[in-house]
């Protein structure tokens, strides 16, 4: 086993070892909705996102065991950040920041982790995940496999803060 064993914020204890790694395959898994094809968030209705403009939708995954996991999308299909023009782009880097501070503004948050992996699905989407502050064992990438493991936050509270990360949103 590597030493991440070792570090507080491993979520497993107990006898395990490192899978084999597989040689490499012919190609790359097709990831969902490839070039917009029968792509799931270029059909999802607006209605089921939170908060919305003419070419960004913000949706609400959850309840979670982490207590907020958002995820943002450009509203047309591209497929990573690299494919994006210069205008989304430079409106992406804008609502990052204004996502994470407005995720910030409703609770006590450790941090609000803004990544992107683009391994299952093609749209493009960046996770906000929040983990809670001052529980050092839910610092750091492992976060994401503790909101795995985690019982989910009960369904008024999330809503509720949904709720008001929109509402600081719309501020
Ligand atoms: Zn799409």
């Amino acid at each position: 086993m590597p030493p991440v064993e070792e570090w507080d914020s491993f979520p497993f204890d107990g006898e395990m070892a490192p899978r084999a790694l597989r040689p490499p395959v012919e190609r790359e898994e097709r990831r969902h909705g490839e070039g917009g094809v029968e792509c799931r968030a270029c059909q999802r209705p607006d209605d089921e996102y939170v908060w919305t403009t003419e070419r960004w939708r913000l949706y609400p995954v959850g309840p979670t065991g982490l207590p907020l996991v958002l995820i943002l999308e450009p509203r047309e299909h591209f497929s990573s950040p690299a494919d994006l023009p210069e205008e989304l782009a430079a409106e992406q880097g804008v609502l990052l920041s204004r996502i994470e501070r407005a995720i910030n503004s409703i609770g006590d948050f450790g941090r609000v982790h803004v990544c992107r992996w683009g391994d299952g699905s093609e749209h493009l989407h960046w996770w906000f995940m929040a983990r809670p502050a001052r529980i050092p064992q839910l610092i750091g990438s492992f976060a994401a496999i503790w909101d795995d493991i985690l019982p989910p936050v009960p369904e008024d509270v999330w809503r509720a803060d949904v709720d008001a990360v929109v509402a600081a949103l719309e501020e």
